[in-house]
């Protein structure tokens, strides 16, 4: 919230994984936003149109009611060591003396137009004159501090009910452009969840990660169960061919994750068909080792309802964060977390950034007659891509944690580095650092100028359409090695590894 406002903080919302070492207990853990009672299903159309994603994400009606703070609470009850109290302690103290202003912040900070005119941005990270403050300037956040300090003393309650949340409140429903109806009411209802993590062995591991209303753990153990089909250990890394596979399966993943997955609360998902064996045999027969399929159906697994119509969504990727940490007792938490695309709604109150996360529903209820299984209503939570992972060996204990920010690309970034780490068995650094490449049923995505150019040709050879992107992911792990860990963080964010 404080020295990555662009990414997360409570304005929010999370997923976490959790894993006891003790038990080998694994929870996943929902803080994902909801939508307001007054959300309309039709509220993102212009005219019948979709309307432009910063049309959309700018104002109070993409604001989703935040999660972070009730799903860290939760996570708190069920897992946590130390007093509620005293965690908050470093973040006050460093709001109220100040941080040095990161490079990336400060770049982003620069190109933003709409948070800039905000009262209560300027005064923190913008100069009286409405000048960005450069890289390295110290940034004190008073009002952050605030609202920290009372959910320490008193608890989650302080965000969700009194000042905050009335701060909360006016903010939406005074915004300078689209209003939204979040109410008191909104904010008092929100409850985090915990819900069984998507878990399913991948050659000799089990990879587990986060089910609905993510399609992240779902895509991700669907591409790495059709891969393995293919001795992909046996190829060179980022090789055409591994390349070409990769991209094949996650093709395959995505049309599934399009049509199907949405807020399991509200649409039947068929998690079971999606993961079942035999229908995944049946997809991964689909991929052919030489040639590029063309863009894919979803398949019928079982349980399936044929008449939703696909919705890709979701392709950002500036903001997001995610961290996976180990305490010395093996206990790890993988958790993603989001105010969606880069200073999410713009709107800024008690010290923090309120989400735009509301455009993760599909902008469109249905398309050409056809229901959409992403589309809003009330209470439900949009669809995310967020995959905060851990794998586990056969005995169940703790192997990694990974995860990525990078909106719908967050599936190719983690797939990428799980193949790297587990089949290629690269260091965990070397593996967040190999470029990225990825499918999401629209092509395959390379990192640009990452890759010897004779990829691409190799790639088109097997009639692949190849678009280059910066793909900016902002990979971070931790895996067990002899003797102790080893970390992997992006050097294309400003993330660190760190032990003490
Ligand atoms: N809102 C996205 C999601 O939940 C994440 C956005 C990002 O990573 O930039 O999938």
């Amino acid at each position: 919230t404080l020295v990555e406002p662009q990414s997360s903080g409570i304005g929010g919302g999370a997923f976490m994984l959790h894993l006891d070492a003790a038990s080998g207990k694994l929870s996943s853990y929902d803080g994902r936003e909801t939508a307001p009672r007054g959300a309309r299903p039709g509220m993102f159309l212009d005219g019948g149109e979709p309307m432009k994603f910063m049309q959309a994400a700018t104002g109070g009606t993409a604001v989703g009611v935040p999660g972070a703070v009730r799903m860290l609470e939760l996570a708190h009850a069920r897992h946590g060591r130390l007093p509620w109290k005293r965690l908050f302690e470093p973040a006050i103290e460093l709001a109220e003396r100040g941080f040095a202003m990161s490079p990336r912040l400060a770049r982003l900070l620069a190109r933003e137009r709409v948070l800039r005119a905000t009262p209560a941005a300027k005064g923190v990270y913008y100069t009286k004159e409405g000048e960005t403050k450069p890289a390295g300037s110290l940034i004190l956040n008073s009002a952050l501090a605030k609202t920290l300090r009372a959910i320490a003393d008193v608890g989650a309650d302080a965000f969700y009910r009194g000042a905050v949340a009335g701060g909360i409140v006016e903010t939406v429903q005074r915004a300078p452009s689209h209003p939204g109806t979040l109410g008191y009411a909104d904010l008092a209802a929100y409850r985090a969840i915990e819900r069984a993590p998507v878990c399913r062995p991948y050659r000799k591991w089990k990879v587990c990660g986060m089910g609905p209303p993510s399609s992240g753990g779902l895509a991700v153990a669907q591409t790495l169960a059709m891969l393995e089909r293919f001795d992909l250990a046996a190829l060179k890394p980022i090789s055409p061919e591994a390349v070409h596979l990769i991209a094949e399966a996650e093709a395959l993943a995505f049309a599934d994750r399009d049509a199907y997955v949405a807020d399991a609360d509200f649409v039947p998902v068929p998690i079971d068909g999606m993961l079942a064996p035999d229908y995944l045999a049946a997809r991964a027969a689909l991929i052919d080792p030489k040639r590029a399929g063309p863009k894919r159906e979803p398949g019928r697994p079982a349980g399936s309802e044929a008449a939703l119509a696909p919705e890709p969504g979701g392709d950002k990727g500036l903001s997001t964060t995610h961290f996976a940490i180990v305490d010395g007792a093996g206990n790890a938490v993988s958790m993603t977390s989001s105010i969606e695309t880069v200073f999410g709604s713009r709107l800024m109150t008690g010290g923090f950034i309120l989400n735009n996360q509301l455009t993760d529903f599909s902008f469109r209820p249905s398309v050409d007659g056809r229901p959409v299984a992403n589309s809003v209503a009330p209470a439900k939570r949009p669809r995310s891509s967020m995959a905060p992972t851990i794998v586990l060996d056969g005995h169940g204990r703790l192997v990694m944690a990974v995860g990525s920010p990078g909106g719908s690309r967050i599936i190719g970034f983690v797939v990428k580095a799980l193949v790297a780490a587990l089949d290629w068995n690269l260091p965990l650094q070397q593996a967040v650092d190999l470029p990225n490449f990825l499918s999401r049923n629209g092509g395959a995505e390379l990192e640009d100028g990452a890759f010897d150019p004779g990829l691409k040709a190799a790639l088109e050879a097997r009639s692949h359409t190849v678009k280059t992107f910066a793909l900016q992911s902002g990979l971070h792990a931790v895996r067990v090695v002899p003797g102790g860990l080893e970390g992997g963080a992006d050097k294309r964010r400003e993330g660190v590894v760190l032990a003490e």
